[in-house]
């Protein structure tokens, strides 16, 4: 029986998911895989692969939030004020 981490990690090196995806397919909840993605990425760097992800984008003004370290979603646009935020998305690819 594979680990969740070990799920996550096939998962995503077949398909870019964002963390809510994740959490539907696993049935855990959505604050778990981001704890789970930050050591998925750690670990990674041992096996030549790395994670990559598509920032978090403003729906109402196309901002992207390029800068963002924090994994869980953002409340608002900085520009725009809008709450229409499309997720970020993540995928294991190589190094
Ligand atoms: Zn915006």
């Amino acid at each position: 029986m594979p680990t969740v981490r070990q799920q996550i990690i096939s998962l995503l090196r077949e398909q870019e998911l964002n963390p809510m995806e994740i959490s539907q397919a696993l049935h855990i909840m959505e604050k778990e895989v981001y704890g789970h993605l930050e050591h998925i990425e750690r670990s990674l760097d041992r096996q030549n692969l790395r994670l990559a992800v598509s920032p978090f984008a403003c729906l109402s003004c196309g901002y992207i939030f390029t800068k963002r370290t924090r994994r869980d979603r953002p409340g608002r646009c900085p520009v725009c004020r809008q709450g229409h935020i499309r997720m970020a998305g993540y995928r294991i690819v190589p190094a």
